[in-house]
């Protein structure tokens, strides 16, 4: 077992809820679920799994709560160790006194991670499927948390394990090389390139599925700009199917800019409507801050989606605000159709011809699937779901460029025929980084890294 203290949590978020879950995890769980837990019926020994409903109390004997709690003995729980749960009711002072009621029994407050670090270094789940715990408690969008759900699975793990055994008999097929050598035991140059590939084409698929999980894990920031009154807000309350941004029919009133979270089939968007753009001589003191606030937002948007007004002829501020930002990813949409039109497409590209003009009217929600099409086609380009694992996780592309790399030298050494030794040193470098995404290999500080990322209570 990787300790021999007891940890303690609110595994529940702060905030007022229905129910509160502290955890324990540790060799004293079973006492302090004994010491803390007074079952309305007898029952001899707490059997394992199975809840028990009673009262909460300090060490005085003194009733804190009441709820339901469950003892989970090693090594049949998440961590390995014997956990309890204490399900509460979800009051954050509540809780914090129940909590101190387990370290008043001999329980330590757990560091951000723990119970998940411990779940790994007992065996329970490798790194991968750790992180995968993170970014499943992260996900922002449905498509985000089947993707961690997956790499909790260990679909990933098994195919890097899979993967790092290839490269394992690889290195053993030098090494009777090395060995035999006198026996006139010979590997072809062929056989040992044929088996590199195996290994190789593997790495290459899953660094390419990384645009896709990164998308799924990580989002896009998308910046809703136009001149003041064109129908941003308007754009991003359709876009939301609620009112949230405040639209009103005088300019300039967006005067700061609005973040707000949407599902866009399953990729996570951050939508922005920033403060209208116009001169700056134009506008007063507070929208112009709201419109440096804008230009801030631009700067860290993946896409732009420029709003301009259908009912209306194109003008030199739009013009303007066209060329300004023709080269960065863009979808322009021409908005108020439902109003005589006086600008169309063809009109937007004679100015600017590279990017997709899309109709709508963000008050009668007219033409927002069409809308919704091309932001995704333009965010994911069109491609289709790639069929290996999916890596959405930097630290794990990190060690698998590494270990491509590492096999890249290996096969310049069995083209230039290089002795066997020194291949096998760059193939045992590719088995050691494949190891490094599952902590097959690891050391302290990147697990501290990992896990101090993590909540508390996780
Ligand atoms: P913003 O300043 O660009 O954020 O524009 P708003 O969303 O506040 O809208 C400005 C005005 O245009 C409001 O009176 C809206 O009701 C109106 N508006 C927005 N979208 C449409 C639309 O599609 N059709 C029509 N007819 N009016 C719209």
């Amino acid at each position: 077992m990787y300790a021999d203290d007891t940890i303690a949590a609110i595994a529940t978020p702060p905030g007022h809820g229905g129910i509160g879950v502290i955890r324990v995890s540790g060799p004293l769980a079973p006492r302090i679920a004994a010491a803390m837990v007074v079952c309305s019926q007898e029952h001899e020994a707490w059997e394992s799994h199975r809840l028990y409903y009673g009262r909460i109390v300090d060490t005085g004997g003194v009733r804190v709560d009441e709820g339901l709690a469950v003892l989970m003995r090693a090594p049949r729980s998440f961590t390995g160790e014997d956990v309890l749960e204490l399900h509460c009711h979800g009051s954050p002072v509540g809780l914090r006194r129940v909590l101190a009621c387990a370290l008043g029994n001999g329980a330590r407050l757990a560091e951000p991670g723990e119970f998940t670090k411990r779940a790994f270094l007992n065996g329970r789940i490798d790194l991968a499927q750790a992180e995968a715990v993170m970014d499943m408690v992260r996900a922002r969008t449905a498509a985000g948390a089947a993707l961690a759900a997956e790499q909790l699975s260990g679909r990933l793990s098994d195919y890097l394990s899979e993967l790092r055994g290839r490269a394992i008999g690889l290195k053993a097929l030098l090494e009777a090389q090395i060995d035999f050598s006198e026996e006139d035991f010979d590997v072809s140059a062929d056989e040992l390139l044929g088996t590199l590939r195996d290994c190789t084409v593997p790495i290459e698929k899953l660094l390419d599925s990384y645009q896709h999980g990164k998308l799924m894990r990580d989002g896009v920031r998308i910046a809703i700009i136009g001149k003041p009154n064109v129908g941003k807000s308007s754009l991003l309350n359709a876009l939301l199917g609620e009112d949230r941004a405040i639209v009103t029919p005088v300019a300039g009133t967006t005067r700061d800019a609005i973040d707000e979270p949407v599902d866009l089939d399953g990729v996570p968007v951050v939508l922005s409507d920033t403060a209208g753009l116009r001169a700056a001589d134009e506008a007063e003191t507070v929208e112009r801050i709201g419109m440096q606030r804008t230009t801030s937002r631009i700067a860290q948007a993946q896409l732009l989606l420029t709003v301009l007004d259908a009912s209306r002829p194109l003008d030199a501020q739009d013009d303007a605000l066209l060329r300004t930002y023709a080269e960065a990813a863009q979808v322009i949409v021409l908005n108020k159709i439902d109003l005589p039109c006086l600008t169309a497409a063809a009109d937007v590209q004679g100015v600017c011809n590279s990017h997709p003009v899309v109709s709508v009217s963000a008050q009668q929600h007219v033409g927002l699937e069409e809308l919704r099409r091309v932001l995704l086609e333009k965010i994911a380009g069109g491609a289709a779901p790639p069929d290996t694992p999916v890596l959405s996780n930097l630290r794990h592309v990190d060690a698998l460029t590494k270990a491509r790399a590492s096999l890249g030298l290996a096969r310049e050494s069995i083209v230039s025929r290089c002795p066997p030794d020194l291949v096998a040193v760059d193939v045992q470098d590719a088995i050691d980084h494949i190891g490094r995404v599952t902590g097959a290999i690891t050391s302290e500080d990147v697990l501290d890294r990992i896990f101090s990322e993590f909540c508390i209570g996780k």
